[in-house]
């Protein structure tokens, strides 16, 4: 049985959050954040040409869902890339 008064002072039932309608919702929707939280960094000198090879991992995790992924960038050539 249920109260036929739908009206309930004070006490709201749970919130409606407005549904932004987004094109390609898939998954359940986090506009992440990502934040940096650690980077690795080698280099590799190849003896037979002379280059170094540069990579660069960037690590990031979101900081509202905890999502992580990472960033790779590698490089060969003879003088630092600027983003090492
Ligand atoms: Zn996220």
């Amino acid at each position: 049985m249920r109260p036929g008064k739908e009206e309930l002072h004070g006490i709201k039932p749970a919130p409606q959050t407005p549904r932004p309608s987004k094109p390609h919702s898939s998954k359940p929707i986090c506009e992440h954040k990502y934040v940096h939280y650690d980077c690795n960094k080698k280099q590799k000198y190849l003896v037979t040409t002379g280059m170094t090879e540069w990579t660069r991992i960037d690590y990031f995790f979101c900081e509202k869902c905890l999502d992580e992924k990472e960033k790779r960038k590698q490089e060969t050539s003879r003088d630092k890339p600027e983003w090492y």
